[in-house]
Order: structure tokens, then C-alpha cells, then sequence
């Protein structure tokens, strides 16, 4: 088989089996709308939970940044591309968040398979939530170490993976909210099986970040736990791009001689590092914008009583709405787009076969009347 009939055999069985996926430009807009072909809808899919990304602070920060640093870092961290701007933010949150140090990364996903690839060795283990991100399951399935996956939010199947032998170390994995399923982790359960276990415990928290716990300061605080490694990003509801490890010094020294992801790419641009540290002096004053966004959430809810599909028990920006056919999925959100309402259809292999949702994302940007007008519609589709 050539490679022409290999890549034309797979994009006829993905379009076949309803999975097809593409990208279309979209101009996101103000107070949580998007215009794409001449056309504007309601905006239901984007992670910026605290209606951020626009901050004028902002913005304003990442242009005073440009203009005092330049457009681009230049080099590798480990090479020339490490300024004070880097520093100051690196100290900005391992302060915040409780830790001694903090490591900046072009993006979560390069974050979550740096830790991976670095930390595990052939004797160790991961053990990580069945739902956790493809960035960090992807890596443990190329780690050579051996990964094995607890049920979802079950210290229970944890239980079973820990008490088989291990010749090396064990890291549990988890996420604080889960990126599809908008549910949290018990991060108090999995704290205390990793000290009984002598394991260390990863939370990577994308979507808890800014949103949870006092201050913004994520699901590990609002849960009182402090995990051994954390990992966030600022392309959420920070509003910007990038990530950032927390962790001991000595975790951090020993990243930055083997974190290949480091060593071998160009640093964040100094005015996005400028920029995370406007929206991380924003998130520390953002009760309001939180209590807006639960606020909406609870609307949310409430509205949704009584449809035919149904959400999962979601307490978060997330709020998934259970489909289960990909072609039902896809035909429901084709439905809403056409009535003025930017809502993605999630399917495999994001999402378990069968489990096709709407992925609802609320933000603080929402007004209550989009919330309502979209109750509204999806009451009208279901009939
Ligand atoms: C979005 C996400 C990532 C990837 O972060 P990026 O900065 O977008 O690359 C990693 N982990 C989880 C749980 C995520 O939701």
C-alpha cells in the first residue's frame, strides 16, 4: 500500500464513521460571541471561563511587553531566551500557589509530556485517571514506564493498581476538573493513598486554575491538598497561552537538565510572560467574575431541567450534555449553529464510543438572556 492509499483509505473510513474533523476560522467577539462567515452567534465552546482573553490590562500588558522585549525570546531558556520577565513570573506563582518553584512551558500539552518523559523511568509507574488528557496518557503510552489507568475518580481502582508490586516509583496522575466531564477529582483521597503508598501525586489543572478555590488558586486549594507536582496553564481561563510546572526546587533543577522540551525549544516570548502576570494579578481580584460565572452556571442548570438529554453532575464551567450517537451529536450542534448558537459536538476517541456530548462551556462574558435563549432553542430541537 503507498502512502497516498494509506492516507486516502483513512480520511474515507473517518468520514464514514462520523468522525470527521476540521477547523474553520472563527472571529471570537465580545461578551462571549463569535462571528464566522459573515454570521454571529452566541459562544458556548471556549475555555475562557473568566471572559479574560479581552482584558484590556491585558492586552495592554502584552503590548507594553513586545515593545520593552521584542517580539520573540530568541533562543531556548537554557540558551539565551530566559529573561527577568520569565523569572518574575516563575516566582510570581510558586509564590502564589505554595510552592518553591515554578517552570515555564510553551503550552500545557508540552508541559504534561516534559514531566512524563523526564520523570519516568523503565521500573516506574503511572498511574493515571482513565480520563486524563491525551497530552499526558499520550506520553505515559510512549513513556518507557508502565501506565496503567484507575476508573474514573475511583481511589478505589487506585487502590487495586497500588497494592501490586512495583520494582521503581509510582506517580498518580489526575486532573483537578476534567476537561470533558466537568466533575473533580477527590484530591483528598488521592493525597492521602499517594503517602500511604510513598507515590508522589500529579494534578494537572487546566480548568481549575483561576477558577477554583480562594483566589482563583485551583482545585488542590479549594480541595486543601498540596500535590507533589502541579501543573496549569494560561491559555484558560488566564485568557492567553502557555503552562507552567510547579514544583520542589530539586523537581525543577532536575527538569532543567532533562526536560527536552526545555532545553530544545524556544522560551515563551517574554510579553506573554508579561501578559500571564497582568491576568495573574486579575485573577487574585476576580470574586466578581467568579461569582458571575457560578451565577451563570446555576442558571444553567436550572434552565436545563426537564430536556431530553441529560447533563452530568456538574458543578463547573463545564457542563456536558449527554448525546451518545456521533451522527446525533453532530446533527444537534449543526442544529444550533444555525440558530445562532457556537456549541461543539465532542466524540471519539476524545470521549468513550457511545458517549458522544455537547461540550457547554458558560464564562463569566455570558449574559443570563443567551443562557435562557439557548434553553429556549434546545427545548424547541428536541421536539
Ligand atoms: C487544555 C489542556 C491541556 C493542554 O494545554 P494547552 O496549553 O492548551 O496545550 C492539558 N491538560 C488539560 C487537562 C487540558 O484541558
Amino acid at each position: 500500500m503507498s502512502w497516498q492509499q494509506k492516507i486516502t483509505g483513512a480520511l474515507r473510513l473517518q468520514r464514514e464513521s462520523g468522525l470527521w474533523r476540521q477547523m474553520q476560522p472563527v472571529t471570537p467577539a465580545a461578551n462571549a460571541t463569535l462571528s464566522a462567515e459573515g454570521r454571529q452567534y452566541h459562544h458556548f465552546s471556549s475555555n475562557d471561563y473568566l471572559g479574560l482573553s479581552r482584558h484590556p490590562r491585558i492586552i495592554d500588558a502584552w503590548q507594553q511587553g513586545l515593545n520593552r522585549w521584542g517580539a520573540g525570546a530568541g533562543a531556548s531558556g537554557h540558551v539565551t531566551g530566559y529573561t527577568p520577565a520569565h523569572r518574575e513570573l516563575e516566582e510570581a506563582l510558586a509564590q502564589r500557589l505554595g510552592f518553591s518553584r515554578a517552570l515555564l512551558f510553551g503550552s500545557g500539552f508540552a508541559a504534561n509530556q516534559a514531566l512524563v518523559f523526564a520523570l519516568a523511568g523503565k521500573q516506574d509507574r503511572l498511574l493515571a485517571d482513565k480520563l486524563m488528557h491525551a497530552s499526558l496518557l499520550e506520553a505515559a503510552a510512549l513513556s518507557p514506564a508502565t501506565l496503567c489507568r484507575f476508573q474514573h475518580n475511583s481511589p478505589q481502582s487506585l487502590q487495586r493498581l497500588l497494592s501490586r508490586t512495583c520494582d521503581g516509583e509510582t506517580l498518580i496522575i489526575t486532573e483537578g476538573v476534567f476537561s470533558m466531564d466537568g466533575d473533580r477529582a477527590p484530591l483528598r483521597e488521592l493525597r492521602q493513598q499517594a503517602d500511604a503508598s510513598g507515590s508522589w501525586l500529579v494534578v494537572d489543572d487546566a480548568h481549575g486554575i483561576g477558577v477554583c478555590g480562594p483566589q482563583g488558586r485551583g482545585s488542590c486549594q479549594q480541595q486543601g491538598i498540596t500535590p507533589d507536582i502541579l501543573v496549569v496553564t494560561f491559555g484558560k481561563a488566564f485568557g492567553v497561552a502557555g503552562a507552567a510546572i510547579l514544583c520542589s526546587a530539586d523537581v525543577a533543577d532536575y527538569l532543567c537538565q532533562s526536560a527536552k522540551h526545555l532545553i530544545y525549544s524556544t522560551a515563551m516570548p517574554p510579553a506573554q510572560a508579561v501578559a500571564i502576570h497582568a491576568s495573574l494579578h486579575l485573577i487574585d481580584v476576580a470574586d466578581q467574575r467568579r461569582e458571575k460565572l457560578q451565577h451563570n452556571i446555576r442558571l444553567f442548570r436550572q434552565q436545563m431541567t426537564g430536556l431530553r438529554w441529560s447533563l452530568l453532575p456538574s458543578e463547573t464551567a463545564i457542563q456536558p450534555l449527554m448525546i451518545g450517537e456521533n451522527q446525533s451529536a453532530v446533527d444537534l450542534a449543526a442544529a444550533l449553529r444555525q440558530r445562532g448558537f457556537w456549541i461543539n459536538a465532542i466524540r471519539p476517541p476524545t470521549v468513550p464510543a457511545g458517549a458522544a456530548r455537547l461540550r457547554i462551556t458558560l464564562s463569566a462574558a455570558h449574559d443570563p438572556q443567551q443562557i435562557e435563549q439557548l434553553a429556549e432553542h434546545l427545548y424547541a430541537l428536541q421536539s
